[in-house]
């Protein structure tokens, strides 16, 4: 298998033919919103004071090709993980052990933890949590069989992409339909005829999980009652706004929500709970028009994932507040913990207790097989156990890589950089970090991808697949909502090894499936 299906592809173009596709690709990015502001700092000074320019986003020339069996493995597996992770959140005592572990290693772990323990001190007044998760994944290829479908990580708070991602399919599939010889054409490829990318619903899942929680908020709790709107918190001078404005738009037109936008540096300032009020209400006065006060039914964290987010102790104030407030978080700080990668960890171990099947009540023991098959292996650091000799060890360190709890990408240690690293840092914070042995997709996939700058990079790819799912759910376990659909290509060099598009390792990309 592996190889064959790259031997040609993507086509070739001349110069000529690829500097056209390139001029099209960038207007059309810009013509339909696949675009990000740019980064400040790569701006000659008072290039853009008047914050007005906007680039394309990073995004591959082709689609890539994808196995169909992978893609609809994942697809059919999201609504399961979605229970997986609301029934991990809803087992505070089972979660919480492996929290307590690593507050020692770890600051911002244990901050949260900290965060949570002190509004269940004062008790929770909302029992509903949303999540948007994105579970991640490559089809892993080896010399034997089919390539398989291997997680790389799920994604608990944040995840992003969906807005743009369903516009890169948009551009590919028009690319790909276009009137042969036309301007905005691909040249002729096999892979080509009759085949576009899988419809990407990305943007009616997430917004119809935001839409559910909304809905599930009920009346005002405030008296007199106050209009409902559902808030995104997001990042000062986020460069990655117009995805997040593809939701927000949905919202407004499709569901009929107000949706506001609020830089997490303005939680304190713009947002109150009245002490007078037990229910604690989450009430927010948008600057622009100070006199309307709105009643927060959910918050959408599109912010505080990362510890640089929390510059001050204003920052924990803020998350505390939002936390202790009646609106629906997306996510609840357990949710967000549940994200762990010690998480993943644990469920992966191979022996022992069986986790997964213990939160997986009521489901199918062939369908939990399949979903254990997703799984690639992991371990912890301790001192007894097989994953420390592995990262020490320079040989079978060379397979693995090494993982703190951290999100957004650019944090891993990867390879022969390893026992070194785990060298430098004290020993009693290895357990911080979790092993993962490297997934490994086709080795000579190709693609083209034109970056933020306009610079165009051909040559040998590794594309990372994300299926979004969202579910509302009672902290009883009740589910409310539960969905799926949508998802995102993300290719990267295959010398580089991180993956994110926003930290500038990735380009947007879509699927031929094969
Ligand atoms: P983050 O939450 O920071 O995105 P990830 O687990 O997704 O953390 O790791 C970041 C990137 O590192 C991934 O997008 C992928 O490119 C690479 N990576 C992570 N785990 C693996 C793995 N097991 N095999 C190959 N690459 C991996
Ligand atoms: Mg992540
Ligand atoms: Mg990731």
């Amino acid at each position: 298998m592996g190889g064959s299906i790259y031997s040609t592809y993507p086509p070739n173009l001349s110069p000529v033919q690829q500097e056209y596709l390139v001029t099209t690709i960038k207007n059309w990015a810009i013509q339909n919103g696949l675009a990000v502001r740019p980064a400040l700092t790569a701006l000659p000074a008072g290039a853009d004071d008047n914050r007005v320019l906007a680039t394309n986003a990073p995004v591959t020339i082709f689609p890539s090709p994808f196995p169909a069996a992978c893609f609809e493995e994942a697809t059919a597996l999201q609504t399961i993980y979605n229970q997986l992770y609301a029934a991990i959140t809803c087992n505070e005592e089972w979660l919480g052990k492996i929290i307590e572990d690593l507050v020692d290693a770890d600051d911002f772990v244990a901050n949260l933890w900290k965060t949570h323990l002190e509004v269940k001190k004062e008790g929770y007044v909302q029992n509903l949590s949303l999540g948007l998760f994105r579970s991640d994944y490559m089809a892993h290829v080896t010399p034997q069989g089919p390539p398989s479908l291997k997680q790389v990580e799920f994604n608990t708070i944040s995840s992003s992409f969906g807005g743009l991602s369903a516009l890169v399919r948009s551009l590919h599939a028009e690319l790909l339909t276009s009137p042969p010889g036309s301007p905005i054409s691909y040249p002729p490829h096999p892979l080509f005829d009759s085949n576009i990318p899988p419809e990407n619903t990305a943007v009616e899942t997430l917004s119809g999980g935001l839409a559910a929680a909304h809905t599930a908020y009920g009346s005002s709790k405030s008296t007199p009652a106050l209009p409902l709107c559902v808030l995104f918190v997001v990042q000062e001078g986020e460069r990655n706004i117009f995805d997040q404005l593809a939701l927000s738009k949905h919202l407004t037109q499709v569901h009929k929500i107000p949706v506001f936008r609020l830089p997490s540096n303005r939680i304190i300032d713009d947002t109150l709970i009245p002490s007078s009020n037990s229910s604690r209400p989450l009430i927010y006065r948008p600057p622009h028009s100070p006199e309307t006060a709105f009643e927060v039914t959910t918050v959408y964290l599109r912010a505080y994932y990362a510890p640089d987010e929390y510059k001050s102790s204003r920052d924990w104030e803020a998350r505390t507040h939002l936390e202790r407030s009646a609106a629906i978080k997306c996510p609840t700080v357990l949710n967000q913990l549940s994200g762990c990668k010690k998480v993943q960890q644990v469920l992966a171990e191979p022996t022992g207790p069986d986790h997964l099947t213990s939160f997986m009540d009521g489901i199918d023991p062939a369908i939990i097989s399949r979903l254990r098959q997703t799984f690639a292996p992991q371990y912890d650091l301790s001192a007894d156990g097989q994953g420390r000799k592995l990262a020490l060890n320079p040989e079978t360190a060379m397979k693995h890589v090494l993982k703190p709890q951290r999100e957004g990408g650019g944090n891993n240690i990867y390879k022969a950089e390893i026992p070194n690293f785990l060298r430098s840092i004290p020993e009693k914070d290895w357990k911080g970090w979790v092993l993962m042995e490297i997934i490994d997709p086709a080795p000579d996939a190709e693609n083209i991808a034109l970056r933020n700058d306009g610079e165009v990079l051909r040559g040998n790819v590794i594309s990372e697949l994300g299926v979004y799912g969202t579910i509302l759910w009672e902290t009883n376990g009740k589910v409310l909502h539960n969905d799926q659909g949508g998802w995102l290509l993300r290719t990267k060099g295959k010398e580089v090894n991180e993956g994110g598009v926003a930290a500038g390792f990735s380009s947007l990309d879509s699927i031929l499936l094969y």
